[in-house]
C-alpha cells in the first residue's frame, strides 16, 4: 500500500461547479440567525447547534431526496461536499440526527421553515422567474404516518366550511339586489342552513388524528395529507403551499390559498386548475380579484327526476327569465342558501301550472308548491363569461400549462424531494415537510434558470 500525505482544506476539494456551491451563492441563509436569537438564552446550558446549519442539514435531505435525519447525518459524516456546504470541516463532528429532529419540532423554530420557502420565492420573482401572468394550482397525497389499524369512526362536532363567511356575505349582497328585483325581502334565515352530514363522521387514526382518510376514484385509499401547491406557468416556481388533511376537498382551502398569494406574494394575472376547482364561488371571487379563470369544466348531470330537465328551459338574458316548454315564463323570487353556495330561486305561476298539459313531464311527484322552479347560481354571470371562453386557444393554452406545471412539479417532488410520505406526525409537521420540499425545487428551479 502506497500512502501520500496531503495537505488540503475543504475548500480545495469542494469542486468550483458543484450544485451546493450555487446553492450557497443564491440562498443566504443568515437571516434565520436574526430571527431565531430570542429562542437561546446566551448564559445557559451548552453551545446550541447554529439554527442556519438546522436548516441546510435539513435542506439537503429533500435536495438529494434522503428520506430521514438518520440518513442525512450518515450521508454528511462521508460527504465532502454537504461538509463543505454545512460549513464542517472535514474532522468536525456531525450533528446528531437525534437532536436535529426534536429541535425541528420546536413550535417556536417551525415558522422559520416558511420564512426560508418565501425568500426563495421572493428571490425567484426578484430575478424574473415568476411573473404572475398564469398560475396553476393543484393538490397532491401524501402519504402521512398513522396506522390503518387504528382507524375509529368518530362523529365530529359540526365545523362550518371554509367559505362559509364568504357566502354569508354574497347572500347578505343577494338579499339587497332581490328586494330591488322584486320590491321586497325575504326574511332572514332562522333556521340554521341544512349539515352536510357527510363529513359528521369522519375516520380518524389514533397515530395521527391531523391526518385525513382519503377515499378518491384513481387514488389509494387510507390516511394522508394534501399538499395544495400554486406554481407559476413562467419558470415553474411554486408561489404557495398550503397543507390539509387528505379528506379535505380542494376547493375548501383553494381561494384562501389563491388570495393569500395574490395579495402577500405577487399579484396575479390569470389562474388556472383542473375540474375539482370549477365551482361557482370561485368564478365569482377571482373575477372581483381581477384574476382571469381557465378551469376545465365540471362535468354536469342533472339529477331531477322529471322528463323535462333544465336545458328543455330557454334563459332570456335581456329580460333574466326563462321560458318554459310550453312558453311560461320563470320569474325570479327568492334566494336560497345552502352549505355549499347561494342560488336565485326562479319560480314558474302556479296558475299556469296547474291547468299545463305537459305538468306530469315537468313536475315530480313529490312537488308540493304546484310549481316549477329552478335554481341559478348567484355567481352564473361570472361562470357563464368564463366558461364561454373555454374554446379559444389562450384558454387551451392555460389548461395545456397547468398540466405541464403542476402536475410534472408533483411527479418531480415526488421522485426527487420526498413529497411521497411524511415520517412525522402532525398537521405542522406535515406543513413542514411539504414546504421544505418546495424550497428544494424553486432552488433547484432557480438554478437550472440563472445558469
Ligand atoms: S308545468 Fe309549468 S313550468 Fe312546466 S311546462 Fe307547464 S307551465 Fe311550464
Amino acid at each position: 500500500m502506497q500512502l501520500k500525505l496531503h495537505i488540503v482544506t475543504i475548500e480545495d476539494l469542494m469542486p468550483q461547479k458543484h450544485f451546493l456551491r450555487k446553492v450557497e451563492s443564491v440562498l443566504d441563509l443568515s437571516f434565520i440567525q436574526a430571527e431565531t436569537s430570542h429562542l437561546y438564552s446566551r448564559r445557559y446550558g451548552r453551545p446550541p447547534i447554529d439554527p442556519v446549519v438546522l436548516v441546510k442539514y435539513l435542506l439537503v435531505g429533500y435536495l438529494y431526496g434522503i428520506p430521514s435525519e438518520r440518513q442525512i447525518e450518515q450521508r454528511i459524516q462521508t460527504d465532502v461536499a454537504l461538509r463543505w456546504y454545512l460549513g464542517l470541516d472535514l474532522f468536525d463532528a456531525v450533528p446528531d440526527h437525534s437532536t436535529i429532529s426534536q429541535l425541528r419540532r420546536k413550535p417556536s423554530f417551525r415558522k422559520v421553515f416558511r420564512r426560508v420557502f418565501e425568500e426563495v420565492v421572493r428571490q425567484c420573482i426578484a430575478a424574473d422567474l415568476a411573473s404572475g401572468r398564469l398560475v396553476g394550482t393543484d393538490s397532491t397525497h401524501v402519504k402521512a404516518s398513522a396506522s390503518r389499524a387504528s382507524e375509529e369512526l368518530v362523529e365530529m362536532p359540526e365545523e362550518p366550511g371554509a367559505y362559509w363567511e364568504r357566502l354569508d356575505t354574497y347572500e347578505e349582497q343577494g338579499l339587497q339586489e332581490l328586494e330591488k328585483r322584486i320590491g321586497r325581502r325575504r326574511k332572514k334565515r332562522s333556521k340554521q342552513i341544512k349539515r352536510d352530514n357527510r363529513r359528521t363522521h369522519k375516520r380518524v387514526s389514533r397515530t395521527d388524528p391531523e391526518a385525513g382518510h382519503m377515499k378518491r376514484p384513481g387514488k389509494p385509499e387510507g390516511q394522508y395529507y394534501l399538499s395544495h401547491q400554486t406554481v407559476d406557468c413562467d419558470h415553474g416556481v411554486i408561489l404557495g403551499v398550503t397543507v390539509t388533511p387528505g379528506d379535505v376537498h380542494d376547493s375548501v382551502p383553494y381561494l384562501d390559498h389563491l388570495e393569500e398569494i395574490h395579495r402577500n406574494i405577487l399579484p396575479i394575472q390569470a389562474a388556472t386548475a383542473d375540474a375539482a376547482y370549477d365551482f361557482p364561488l370561485a368564478h365569482g371571487v377571482l373575477e372581483e380579484d381581477g384574476i382571469f379563470f381557465y378551469v376545465r369544466p365540471q362535468p354536469t348531470a342533472d339529477r331531477t327526476e322529471v322528463t323535462f330537465k333544465r336545458d328543455a328551459f330557454a334563459y332570456d338574458r335581456e329580460k333574466d327569465v326563462y321560458h318554459c316548454p310550453s312558453g311560461q315564463q320563470l320569474r325570479v323570487k327568492g334566494l336560497y342558501r345552502s352549505a355549499s353556495g347561494v342560488y336565485w330561486e326562479y319560480w314558474a305561476e302556479r296558475s299556469a301550472c296547474r291547468p299545463c298539459p305537459l305538468r306530469a313531464s315537468c313536475l315530480s311527484k313529490n312537488d308540493k308548491r304546484g310549481a316549477r322552479k329552478l335554481l341559478d347560481s348567484y355567481f352564473r354571470p361570472a361562470v357563464r363569461r368564463d366558461l364561454a371562453r373555454q374554446d379559444e386557444p389562450e384558454y387551451l393554452d392555460a389548461l395545456r400549462k397547468r398540466q405541464i406545471w403542476c402536475e410534472g412539479t408533483f411527479a418531480a417532488q415526488k421522485w426527487g424531494h420526498r413529497l411521497t410520505r411524511i415520517l412525522r406526525r402532525g398537521l405542522e409537521a406535515a406543513e413542514d415537510h411539504c414546504l421544505l420540499s418546495a424550497t428544494a425545487w424553486n432552488l433547484k428551479r432557480m438554478i437550472k434558470c440563472m445558469k
